[in-house]
């Protein structure tokens, strides 16, 4: 049988999700700023309009997916599914309501299915990128999937 849990590996570069809501941009940015000589050692990428604005403030490479609204939190969902992300500062607004709150709480959820390190908030994002796990690799504990699906599909055969 199959074990329950696979590990999924986080190289050396780590490949962060950076996501703000509007109230929250600007503390995003600015810590982007602070943070820039680390950052630049890993891989890049957030929501259509966080992504432009760390970009230019930074200059660093940050690749940019849909605006959160329009599907962007969906897609950065996706490719944490597919284990091309793998740690994420995700500030989101607890003043402010969201019109894409059910992707908002979908994105939250996914990001602990896939056991990746979530900041939502400042403190938490400067603990994790100053954990001595930034600069090595580390084993994440992710439900196995083809075991589950196997077993669901003799369940549903009986
Ligand atoms: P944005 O999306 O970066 O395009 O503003 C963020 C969000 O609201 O999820």
């Amino acid at each position: 049988m199959e074990d329950r849990f696979v590990t999924f590996r986080m190289e050396k570069a780590k490949h962060i999700a950076l996501v703000a809501h509007d109230g929250k941009k600007k503390e995003m940015v600015d810590w982007c700023d602070r943070n820039k000589e680390i950052l630049k050692s890993h891989f890049l990428c957030g929501t259509g309009t966080t992504a432009r604005l760390i970009s230019e403030k930074t200059g660093l490479p940050v690749k940019g997916y849909n605006s959160g609204p329009l599907g962007g939190d969906q897609q950065i969902g996706a490719k944490i599914v597919e284990g091309q992300i793998d740690f994420m500062v995700f500030l989101w607004d607890p003043l402010e309501a969201q019109p894409h709150d059910p992707d908002v709480k979908a994105l939250l959820r996914i990001a602990v299915v896939y056991d990746i390190p979530v900041a939502n908030n400042l403190a938490t994002a400067d603990f994790m990128l100053h954990s001595e796990y930034m600069s090595g690799t580390y084993d994440r504990r992710v439900e196995n999937f083809n075991r589950t699906v196997q077993e669901r599909v003799e369940k549903m055969k009986e």
